[in-house]
């Protein structure tokens, strides 16, 4: 029967265990371990565990397969593993699946912490990274050699909000045999699916939009059943990055409001999206949702036409300005955080992408004057006086 379930649906329902106490709100199994009725039941489940049978809370708990099920039923797709965070997850799927000597070739536009993973970490075994502009399907194409192992980027990239066109992408990564990777936390769940797109497998930071409310680190590795539980469960469950009980449930709470919420950040986004472009101060607005947008017509395609809840804005007059601007902010408040009821403003040169250089920054279009929006639930007409009265401060 849930197979016909629409995607609101599955976020509420999927995926529930009830214990024998029949209780409506998803239990937290905060144990970290499991009792066998005999020494007998325990040499069984360690020979195979059913699919009610637990182990040890790094390897599988009930509240967290709870959140990996329901999500996985809301994507789409077979099975999911659940992290203590994103970069969990990130890390992760990579490195459960690549080894010495294999090619991973990614977009160039990322959040600090992948490009971490990518450029120092896999390559310090053995691993060949080769960064491409992520928008530019010609450079994909060259560098999407018979070697590739594997293909990873953000589909929609941090802070510039720009669009990779992942049905494209995915039929040149499948035609030599590589996997698509996709991180697909600023498209979110609700907006994209990237499976149907082509993706071989989907990450999110739970951290962001799944939870919602800014409390919780976590992540979720999303893919075939194959892929989940052979290739990343066995890396994952001796590696210790799992997620812990309590958090897979602030999670499963997220995912039942998550449709909602999203949709209204992004509807409160493109509206200050439409009400800033022009402004005197602003020399970008940018919004994937918006029609002046670049890539509009991509988004149409891979998101119809949805931008998502993260707009970034440029101050004409750089760092100065911005930092005045921000400052003169009194409802959204200064942070790093995404997809959370409180509208976050962050600035990406001197914060998140403070360490590349600048000659990175230049290509990757950060500049001084740029600020990064994620839109809260805050009322929409409270959130653009606010910035119009900050913008004419930053003067
Ligand atoms: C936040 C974020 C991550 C990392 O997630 P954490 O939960 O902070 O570990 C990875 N990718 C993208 C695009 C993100 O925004």
């Amino acid at each position: 029967m849930s197979d016909t379930w629409n995607p609101r649906t599955r976020a509420v329902h999927g995926g529930t265990r009830r214990s024998q106490y029949g209780e409506v709100s998803e239990a937290i199994f905060l144990t970290q371990g499991f009792v066998y009725d005999s020494a007998e039941a325990a040499a069984q489940r360690f020979e195979a565990a059913g699919e009610d049978e637990f182990i040890y809370a790094r390897y599988g708990n009930p509240t967290v397969r709870m959140f990996e099920e329901r999500i996985a039923m809301l994507e789409g797709v077979e099975d999911g593993f659940a992290t203590a965070s994103g970069m969990a997850a990130v890390s992760g799927a990579l490195t459960a699946m690549l080894k010495s000597g294999d090619r991973v070739v990614s977009a160039r536009a990322l959040f600090g912490s992948c490009l971490y993973v990518l450029e120092e970490i896999l390559t310090r075994y053995g691993v060949e990274v080769v960064f491409v502009d992520g928008t530019d399907l010609d450079q994909w194409r060259a560098a999407i050699t018979p070697e590739t192992t594997a293909v990873f980027f953000e589909s929609i990239s941090n802070p510039t909000l720009e669009v990779v066109d992942i049905a494209a992408v995915s039929d040149m990564a499948h035609s030599v045999g590589a996997t698509v990777l996709v991180d697909n936390v600023f498209a979110t769940p609700v907006f994209s699916n990237a499976i149907s797109q082509g993706a071989d497998v989907v990450i999110y930071s739970a951290t962001k939009h799944i939870d919602g409310q800014g409390r919780a680190l976590g992540g979720i590795i999303l893919g075939t059943r194959d892929f989940i539980r052979k290739t990343v469960e066995p890396y994952m469950k001796h590696t210790g990055g799992s997620m812990s009980p309590f958090t897979a449930w602030v999670m499963l709470k997220g995912l039942e409001t998550l449709d909602m919420r999203v949709r209204a950040q992004a509807e409160t986004a493109l509206a200050l999206a439409d009400a800033l472009q022009g402004h005197d101060a602003l020399a970008r607005v940018l919004y994937p949702g918006h029609h002046t947008h670049a890539q509009h017509p991509l988004v149409q395609a891979q998101m119809g036409g949805q931008g998502g809840t993260v707009l970034s804005l440029d101050l004409k007059d750089g760092q100065a300005a911005a930092f005045k601007f921000l400052n003169a902010l009194t409802i959204p408040v200064i942070s790093n955080n995404l997809g959370d009821a409180k509208s976050i403003l962050t600035h990406p040169a001197t914060t998140t992408h403070q360490r590349l250089p600048q000659d990175q920054k230049d290509i990757l279009g950060i500049t001084p004057g740029l600020v990064r929006m994620s839109v809260g639930l805050e009322d929409a007409q409270d959130l653009r006086a606010d910035i119009l009265q900050a913008l004419d401060q930053a003067k």
